[in-house]
């Protein structure tokens, strides 16, 4: 359980020199007291010569050093705009350092019952904060995301995924039944769109939880529609922090990144789940499903192998380039491939990894474990692992699956390819294994390891054989952006064909150089 109330009744208290409030000028002797009652930990200030007192709800405070004998506590208070984002500021002035030092040690040990995870900053300022995305998620990597949701041309780009946008509309108007008369929370709301799907369906009302500027474009499209508008409250904060007037009813949001996970958003949508939704309330969309399977692609594992040749230079204007030509080549096969491929690319038929956003604890998000398994339908070089996923919305009346699939109408999240430092062979009908692990990091993304095995066919494979593995180190983070790079498939033209009659020249550079030249000449 979270922030358990640990010094409960307990309480400890400072005789402090003089105590200044921001907001006045009178100073007079105080007593400073750190307390938990009810649940909150608080710190209350009492004049000692009068019945006067307030006091600081420990879970949103923070002191700052001013010097040795001073301090300044303030009360945060994060539903507020950034002009007015603390409620109420002190100065407090100590008799002596070791009482200055037992305080702040005091204020340490008590805020850490009071929130999650505090902070100490090298500049002498001691933070803690009380959001539970900010605890986990780098500051630099949160204030770029956001900055990114908050510009209308990155909604617009979501919007003009029809397929996307189109099938939550579907998955909504078709279940009206379980959106008329409920009280529905849209989860990271975006331009709101969502949220008028909702009020669209019959909505009670609809709370449209933003936490970039975009917020603030939302209320202009939500005010603009005013049949709409009086049924949706935007909120601009994050999930993780805001606060509600009722429980939910229903749960809309569009947390997927690519192979659904990147972003972390997933997260914050269990953590609404927890926070607002009632029990048996419903989620839109309710599961997800990583899918995988091994793929062949000559071309993109030549194309991933020369970029890095320019670091084999011997004189680039004078200057030997080649010692760091292995770390080129690792920093290339470390990039994800991000693109829409062509279904003919599977080796094997495809297996799936479920994520049930009804029951996954967002700590289990944190790392994820998938053993692979595979038959090779046909004999080729595998060169990597293709991902894809998809959603389910099971709604009351109809279930409707939405899928980023190779060969399904493309999305904008494409499909990811996991490319392999080495590609492994196998023959029709052999076992591939290996191991799909995901590590989040705090710059809201994961760390992919890869690893995928074969027994070589042939003499001796009976008696163990010679096993075949090959593994890659990938960051989700930063992911190669292949979809403006021509895809020129010699099967591309052909009526679709069983993976069974893949055939990919494999071993004829020229040629796909040749290729490659001729179709980068068009663009
Ligand atoms: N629902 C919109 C936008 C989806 S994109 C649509 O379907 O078009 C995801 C949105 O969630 C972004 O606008 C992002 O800023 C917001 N978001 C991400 N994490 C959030 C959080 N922790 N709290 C509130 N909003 C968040």
């Amino acid at each position: 359980m979270e922030a358990p109330c640990m010094n409960k009744l307990k309480q400890k208290e400072f005789t402090l020199a003089s105590l200044t409030d921001l907001t006045s000028s009178s100073s007079s002797p105080v007593v400073a007291t750190f307390s938990c009652v009810d649940e909150v930990t608080e710190l209350r200030f009492q004049e000692s010569e009068s019945a006067d007192s307030f006091s600081f709800d420990l879970s949103s405070a923070q002191l700052f050093k001013l010097g040795a004998l001073q301090l300044v506590c303030v009360c945060d208070s994060s539903n507020s705009t950034k002009e007015n984002s603390f409620s109420r500021g002190v100065v407090i002035k100590f008799r002596d350092e070791k009482e200055s030092k037992d305080f702040c040690d005091s204020f340490e040990e008590w805020t850490k019952d009071a929130v999650t995870k505090g902070s100490c900053l090298p500049n002498g300022t001691v933070s803690y904060s009380s959001s539970k995305f900010d605890n986990k998620i780098e500051a630099a990597s949160a204030k770029m995301y956001f900055h990114y949701y908050g510009q209308l041309l990155h909604q617009q780009n979501m919007l003009q995924d029809y397929v996307r946008t189109g099938t939550y509309h579907a998955a909504v108007m078709e279940n009206r039944s379980d959106f008329s008369g409920r009280v529905v929370v849209d989860v990271g709301a975006g331009s709101g769109i969502l949220s008028m799907f909702a009020a669209l369906a019959g909505a009670k009302h609809v709370y449209a939880v933003e936490a970039s500027e975009m917020a603030d474009y939302a209320r202009k499209l939500i005010a603009g529609n005013p049949l709409l508008a009086e049924r949706i409250t935007v909120i601009k904060g994050k999930i993780e922090d805001v606060e509600l007037p009722e429980k939910a009813d229903v749960l809309i949001s569009e947390p997927m990144g690519t192979l659904l996970v990147n972003e972390r958003m997933l997260e914050t949508y269990v953590i609404a789940r927890d926070r607002f939704l009632s029990p048996n309330g419903k989620m839109f969309p309710t599961v997800g499903r990583i899918h995988m399977a091994p793929f062949a692609d000559e071309f993109l594992f030549i194309e991933m192998a020369n970029k890095a040749l320019f670091w084999q230079h011997q004189n680039y204007y004078g200057v030997d380039l080649t010692p760091l030509y292995g770390s080129a080549h690792q920093g290339y096969f470390s990039q994800p491939v991000v693109d829409a491929f062509d279904p003919r690319l599977l080796v094997a038929p495809s297996m799936f990894h479920v994520i049930d956003f009804t029951k996954m604890k967002e700590e289990q998000f944190y790392e994820i474990d998938v053993p692979l398994k595979f038959t090779a339908s046909v004999c080729t070089r595998v060169h990597g692992l293709a991902c894809w996923f998809d959603v389910l919305f099971d709604g009351s009346t109809v279930q409707r699956w939405f899928t980023t699939a190779p060969g399904a109408p493309t999305t904008h999240w494409y499909q990811i390819r996991c490319v392999l430092l080495q590609p492994i062979h196998v023959m029709a009908g052999q076992e591939i294994t290996g191991r799909l692990h995901l590590v989040a990091h705090s710059a809201q993304s994961y760390t992919i390891n890869l690893n995928l095995s074969a027994k070589m066919w042939g003499p001796g494979a009976n008696q163990g054989g010679i096993l075949q593995t090959s593994s890659c180190k990938l960051d989700l983070k930063e992911p190669y952006y292949r979809m403006s790079q021509p895809q020129v498939y010699p099967v591309a033209q052909e009526p679709p064909a069983q993976p069974q009659d893949l055939q990919i020249q494999s071993d004829d550079l020229e040629e796909v150089e040749l290729l490659q030249q001729n179709t980068n000449a068009q663009f």
